[in-house]
């Protein structure tokens, strides 16, 4: 039955069952299945009929009333009996807590937001969130990338600017008996300065071989683009020529 507190929450397929407060003050969500979808084989779309056992999960989710909530969602897991089906077994899941999910897609989903439209730094959004900086990092991506068009238009006039960034780090090549770079402590970033799209790509290094490798398309004419692209783009490790950089803006 669907109570008070649930509708509060907006967790579908999922019930509130009570609410606890933990020693430091902030509330402690008990939660049970509400969703017969949420008893589907994800493999085979089967719904399972013999329950294996029952796991305790602790997804973490965006605060409630500026309070850190803490779930708790005791679930079964299921036999799959469908002949053929190479899942043994499966544990329930719902569309805002998909299967081993350790946030909620929603808490995701706010990361990715805070950075790209609360311009919040990527560490910032973390802290406020209690989440780690690279799964913010790789929210972020996925929120930009679903907003940005796939391809920038040419840009008439290429901004190129070099960016101080962490500490360099080398390796010793045993073949030419010398130390070679491995990161690069500078980068450069190539933009758009008439167009208004912003950050086009950053790539590691600062020399001429790593502009003209880079080799964006939307470069003006008389850029080198002959060069194949060997440098990657930094924030998501895409080569630059993909143009898929999500941090242009
Ligand atoms: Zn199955």
């Amino acid at each position: 039955m669907v109570n008070d507190t649930t509708r509060l929450l907006g967790l579908d397929g999922l019930i509130a069952e009570r609410v606890e407060l933990h020693p430091d003050g902030s509330p402690v969500v008990h939660l049970s299945t509400n969703d017969e979808q949420a008893r589907c084989c994800a493999q085979c779309g089967i719904r399972g009929t013999r329950v294996k056992g029952w796991v305790l999960t602790r997804p973490r989710d965006l605060p409630v009333a500026g309070r850190t909530t803490r779930l708790r969602w005791c679930k079964r897991r299921w036999h799959c009996d469908q002949p053929g089906c190479p899942r043994m077994s499966f544990t329930e899941q719902v569309p805002q807590v998909p299967a081993r999910a350790r946030i909620t897609v929603r808490l995701r989903q706010a990361s990715g937001a805070a950075v790209a439209d609360g311009n919040r730094t990527i560490v910032q959004a973390a802290r406020d969130l209690g989440m780690s900086w690279p799964v913010v990092a790789a929210a972020f991506i996925a929120h930009a990338a679903a907003v940005l068009p796939a391809e920038p238009e040419p840009a008439s006039v290429l901004g190129i600017d070099e960016v101080r960034r962490g500490k360099p780090r080398w390796s010793f090549d045993e073949v030419t008996q010398s130390w070679t770079t491995t990161v690069d402590r500078w980068h450069v970033g190539f933009c758009d300065l008439a167009g208004g799209q912003g950050l086009l790509a950053q790539v590691e290094g600062r020399t001429g071989k790593a502009v003209t490798d880079c080799s964006p398309s939307a470069a003006p004419s008389g850029f080198n683009r002959s060069r194949p692209s060997r440098s990657t783009c930094a924030p998501c490790s895409k080569p630059p020529s993909a143009r898929q950089c999500p941090t242009r803006r």
